[in-house]
């Protein structure tokens, strides 16, 4: 089952990237794996998939302990809070969700010294709901600009997680408000957008997704 779902998301990016005319491979999957055992990892792990997100640190810690024979990338996409940052920082190889410099910058003292920088992205609501996460895109340029001065993180590009929509278009505007925000910073080391997921995969890769984060499609229905 679970081969046939990782297939399936693997011919949507593949259909999606042709159908926006960008080349196979411009898009790598990031599986959302939590609520998953380590066991079921395995089987994703054995069909090639080696890129893992996770929402909440007492989950993933032990899930990486129990894989740490195997070549991982793991990301942390939760949502982001001061007591986490040490074990996010000692653990994780990328962060999705930074959204306050002050979390930076515990996250950027706290990367353990011999560690590559922790790949971070900084998130941005889109959506406008004053109830989600992420800084507000006229608060973008400001934040980056201060992330880079901090040795520990090397800032590469940002993340979204609109609102749910059915309709295509509607599903495209937050992703392409990301895509034009990214675009503004005017920084070629800002290479990666961090959005879609199984319900808006294509939306996302039309406007220029690098990382789409998919989790129901590939393990089922979370309980
Ligand atoms: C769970 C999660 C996803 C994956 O969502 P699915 O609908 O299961 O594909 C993507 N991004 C974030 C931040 C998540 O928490």
């Amino acid at each position: 089952m679970i081969d046939a779902d990782l297939d399936a998301v693997h011919a949507r990016i593949r259909a999606a990237e042709q159908a926006a005319g960008r080349p196979a491979g411009a898009v790598s999957l990031l599986a959302a794996s939590k609520q998953q055992a380590p066991v079921t990892l395995r089987a994703t792990v054995a069909l090639g998939q080696r890129a893992y997100g996770e929402n909440y640190v007492q989950e993933a810690l032990p899930k990486m302990a129990a894989l740490a024979d195997l070549d991982l990338s793991w990301h942390f996409i939760g949502r982001l809070q001061r007591n986490k940052t040490r074990d996010i920082a000692a653990h994780f190889d990328w962060i999705h969700t930074l959204d306050r410099l002050d979390l930076a910058q515990r996250l950027a003292a706290q990367r353990p010294a011999g560690r590559p920088p922790l790949q971070t992205l900084i998130e941005v609501n889109v959506s406008a709901e004053s109830s989600k996460a992420g800084v507000a895109p006229a608060e973008v340029p400001a934040l980056a600009a201060a992330m880079r001065r901090l040795p520990g993180l090397e800032l590469r590009g940002l993340m979204c997680l609109p609102a749910p929509e059915e309709n295509g278009a509607r599903q495209r505007a937050p992703f392409a408000a990301l895509r034009r925000i990214l675009e503004a910073l005017g920084d070629p080391a800002l290479d990666t957008l961090s959005m879609g997921t199984s319900a808006d995969l294509e939306a996302a890769i039309a406007e220029g997704a690098t990382i789409v984060r998919v989790g129901t499609a590939i393990f089922g229905a979370r309980s």
